[in-house]
């Protein structure tokens, strides 16, 4: 036995705190335990709570409900599904009232889903308008192309009629 078994440090001795708390052979088969928790006061106190918290959840029993409780439950039920159902704004005020993280969430992706919608539309719209930008781009550019072609065509006829005519003198 060499001596990093029989001196172990308190973090490697809380790792086996599990072990020594469910199994009472734990302590016996790894000495070395024993030694530092003889020696280190801290790790005496952590196991000696751990075992006490141990102990308690062994001797707690949950409440047994009420014998009522269920005939009660009915009622209850009963009551509820024979009211008459609430508008659309009453249940949506009760559920944002009332619910849960777990019931909100489908109402948080359902905003979400909005906001995309919403979100998507304008994205379309933008689309749409950056379209129609670039469309009034390529008109521009097409009057400009058909003008110079009109400004070519007069220059050729220019150039045409004073063929017609006689050769300039330079
Ligand atoms: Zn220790």
């Amino acid at each position: 036995m060499n001596s990093t078994n029989t001196h172990i440090d308190c973090k490697t001795c809380r790792t086996h705190m599990p072990d020594l708390l469910l199994d009472d052979s734990y302590a016996a088969e790894h000495p070395e335990l024993s030694t530092h928790l003889a020696s280190c006061t801290d790790c005496a106190t952590e196991l000696h709570d751990l075992r006490a918290t141990m102990e308690l959840m062994d001797a707690w029993t949950a409440p047994e409900p009420s014998p009522y409780f269920d005939s009660k439950m009915h009622v209850l039920l009963r009551e509820e599904q024979a009211k008459q159902p609430e508008g659309l704004w009453e249940r949506a005020k009760s559920f944002l009232l009332y619910s849960t993280g777990r019931g909100l969430r489908p109402a948080m992706s359902g905003a979400l889903a909005c906001a995309m919608l919403i979100g998507g539309g304008t994205f379309g719209l933008y689309v749409h308008q950056a379209q129609a930008t670039s469309s009034a781009t390529v008109n521009d550019l097409r009057i400009l192309d058909n003008n110079a072609q009109a400004l070519q065509q007069m220059d050729q006829l220019l150039d045409d009629s004073d063929d017609d005519g006689p050769p300039p003198v330079s």
